[in-house]
């Protein structure tokens, strides 16, 4: 099958990786679009060493595999879990000591023709959301994880930095709490698209230090860590939504001081995100910046690693 993967030589196209076997509880999934997320970009740098396809962002249909799944459209969560660790127990898979992450640590990804997966990973995709709006699935529910992780009050500042492909899902998420939001922008077209969605975007040098409640910083990059702690009063809340390769370099005696609380949250619910998207909640359709054919995955990902590009998809 055709595969974006990443080998000892780099990211490769392959034509012929071979076809993922059929594991007892697993459906065979032919992947219909995926999308580029910032931890791709992260993982092609060496971001966790991962060798192998890449992809977690996708809608599938399925095409073996227990008779009430097949033919079904749907989405996968990207944490395959052991079930018998402490955590697995306490009912946290998404933190299981022993898992493996589609597209992300020890298990294929999305970027293929095909991927098998196990059965109770699968959500249906509801009729009213289509193939492109169900890749935003689980950057959606990372969004919400926000919200799991951090009590959002009506009456909070909040700023969030990084106006990318996941600042934009989380800056949709957090104006539906009340709460009032302003979004750091570094371009016209970002604060275009908020102000369609009538969030207050802002530039970074035009805001006072320390004074927000609430920090969220979707950068994706090691430097903005200490941007939100730039902006957050004491005793404020930074969310850090950022994975990538490095340290941040950032002054943590601030952190002491101002006694400032550090959030970090990830994966979230798959239900919630297409609820959103099924009741119309979520502008995606904005998101999209190009969309390319998977034998063209290379210049995609080329495509995506380009400065302010929002959502690439790739189609099979
Ligand atoms: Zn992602
Ligand atoms: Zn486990």
């Amino acid at each position: 099958m055709r595969a974006l993967a990443l080998t000892d030589n780099g990211l490769t196209y392959l034509s012929d990786y071979p076809t993922p076997t059929l594991q007892s509880g697993q459906a065979r999934l032919k992947i219909r679009r995926a999308g580029i997320c910032n931890t791709d970009l992260e993982l092609v740098k060496g971001y966790l060493g991962f060798r192998g396809v890449l992809g977690h962002e996708f809608a599938a249909e399925v095409i073996e595999g227990a008779s009430d799944w097949l033919g079904a459209r749907v989405v996968g969560e990207i944490n395959v879990s052991c079930g018998t660790c402490d955590l697995c127990l306490e009912g946290i898979p998404s933190q299981c000591r022993h898992r493996l992450s589609v597209g992300i640590r020890q298990h294929d990804g999305a970027f293929a023709d095909q991927l098998t997966l196990h059965q109770s990973l699968l959500h249906r995709i509801p009729d009213a959301v289509t193939d492109d709006q169900a890749v935003f699935v689980e950057p959606l529910a990372a969004a919400y994880q926000i919200l799991e992780a951090v009590h959002i009050s009506p009456r909070d500042e909040i700023i969030l930095i990084g106006a990318g492909k996941l600042g934009m899902l989380c800056a949709q998420v957090l104006k539906l709490t009340g709460a009032s939001l302003k979004v750091v922008t570094r371009r016209d077209s970002q604060a275009k698209l908020l102000d369609k969605w009538g969030i207050e975007a802002v530039k970074m040098a035009d805001l006072p230090a320390s004074r927000a409640n609430v920090v969220v910083d979707c950068t994706g990059s090691a430097e903005g860590f200490s941007s939100a702690l730039g902006l957050i009063r004491p005793r404020g809340t930074v969310v850090l939504k950022s994975t990538y390769l490095g340290l941040p370099p950032a002054d943590l005696t601030r952190v002491v001081v101002d006694e400032i609380k550090l959030i970090g949250s990830r994966c979230g619910s798959f239900e919630a995100a297409l609820r959103a998207l099924e009741q119309g909640l979520i502008d995606t359709a904005s998101l999209v910046e190009q969309r390319y054919s998977l034998s063209d995955g290379l210049e995609a990902m080329q495509a995506a690693a380009q400065p302010g590009t929002l959502k690439i998809l790739l189609e099979m």
